[in-house]
């Protein structure tokens, strides 16, 4: 049962590019206007006018028309619906029973539906928003200068005024919830989104390492934030890797890779920053570490490092890695401390690889 009603009022229009709270708006203003439009009919039949009740009556079977058309392709009908009956449901209800209806009321309740849920211009919003209100006054004028066909007695006056007041707070009130729940979920979607976003701009696929662009975006923050605070940058290569990608190919190749980056992933925890330079380099970046605690830390590196075995075709891959370490030095700049560590890998690889310089 409630899914049914859940159903009734909350089902999406089946072209996917039409909003959602369009429908469920112009559904929920109808049953309001539809349960407004009840009451007065039954006010106006027990008050003694027939025919004024068989305008609102029409109006009623107007509303339930415009609701039975947010459940097809889109709400383009619904809103046309909405507008005409509204406007002409206020003003033939208006000349029959005077000012003292109080349905005029309802117009601001268009007004802000116009805003909220029609697909227009801005210039139409405005057009159309001038528009109602030229009408309410034409009704005011005309209220002025003549007499109302059905003269409501005191009792129906204080009921119908009471409904609407309460009804059109009630519609504006649902209108505004409506909208505000879609900016709300926009805003929760666009969120997660940029945060996919930044990380798909920041994360070296293959590895799920941070990338080169985020490692240097973070290094900066820190020094920035540190300016004379304790790190070291230690620069590092797989040792003869064209080999392992000639040997056993560049699938294999990229899976040394995939478990070279793990090791980097779960040893660097709270110990500052790692990234894939590049090809099979990689960039380290201690915080808070002098050069023989970043010494210390990378030894353990290497030697996790030294006992990956790759599983390939029934033989395995194993390899090593050289480093070379530098105490950040405040006197040069960050390109200048990497290549320090530049300059100290390529005196590893010369000195027969797997080893730290510093
Ligand atoms: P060295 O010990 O002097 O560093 O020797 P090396 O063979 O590791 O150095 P070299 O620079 O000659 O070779 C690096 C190789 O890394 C060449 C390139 O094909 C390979 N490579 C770079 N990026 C990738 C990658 O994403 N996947 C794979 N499989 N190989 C890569
Ligand atoms: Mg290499
Ligand atoms: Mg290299």
């Amino acid at each position: 049962m409630s899914k049914r009603i859940t159903d009734f009022i909350l089902r999406d229009v089946s072209n996917k590019n039409e909003s959602k709270k369009a429908a469920v708006a112009t559904r929920l203003c109808c049953l309001i206007m539809l349960l407004y439009t009840c009451l007065f009919m039954g006010i106006s039949f027990v008050g003694g006018s027939t025919s004024g009740g068989i305008i609102v009556a029409a109006m009623a079977i107007g509303y339930i028309f415009s609701m039975s058309t947010t459940y097809g392709k889109d709400t383009r009908l619904a809103n046309v619906t909405f507008n005409i009956v509204t406007i002409i449901g206020i003003i033939a209800s208006v000349i029959w029973y005077g000012w003292n209806s109080g349905i005029q009321h309802f117009l601001f309740v268009l007004v802000v539906y116009n805003i909220l849920f029609v697909r227009m211009s801005m210039v139409l919003q405005i057009v159309s928003t001038i528009g109602v209100c030229a009408v309410r006054f034409i009704l005011y004028f005309y209220c002025r200068y003549n007499s109302p066909i059905f003269i409501l007695n005191e009792n129906m006056v204080v009921s119908i005024q009471v409904i609407s007041t309460m009804l059109v707070f009630m519609a504006l009130m649902t209108s505004g919830i409506i909208y505000a729940i879609e900016n709300q979920e926009t805003e929760v979607k666009l969120i997660r989104y940029n945060k996919e976003l930044e990380k798909i701009a920041s994360t070296d696929p293959l590895t799920q390492l941070w990338n080169r662009y985020r490692l240097l975006q973070f290094v900066e923050n820190y020094l920035k934030t540190y300016k004379d605070g304790i790190c070291s940058v230690c620069l590092c290569d797989i040792d003869f890797f064209k080999k392992v990608n000639d040997t056993y190919g560049h699938e294999a190749g990229d899976r040394v890779l995939q478990e070279v980056g793990k090791v980097f992933m779960s040893e660097m925890v709270k110990q500052g920053a790692v990234a894939r330079w590049g090809g099979e380099e990689f960039l380290i970046f201690f915080t808070d570490r002098n050069g023989d605690d970043a010494y210390t830390k990378l030894e353990s590196i290497r030697s996790k490092i030294k006992k990956i075995v790759v599983p390939f075709d029934s033989k395995e891959i194993k390899i090593t890695m050289t480093f070379g370490l530098v105490e950040y030095d405040y006197t040069i700049d960050l390109d200048k401390n990497i290549k320090v560590a530049d300059d100290r890998l390529y005196k590893g690889k010369q000195n027969g690889r797997d080893q730290i310089v510093y």
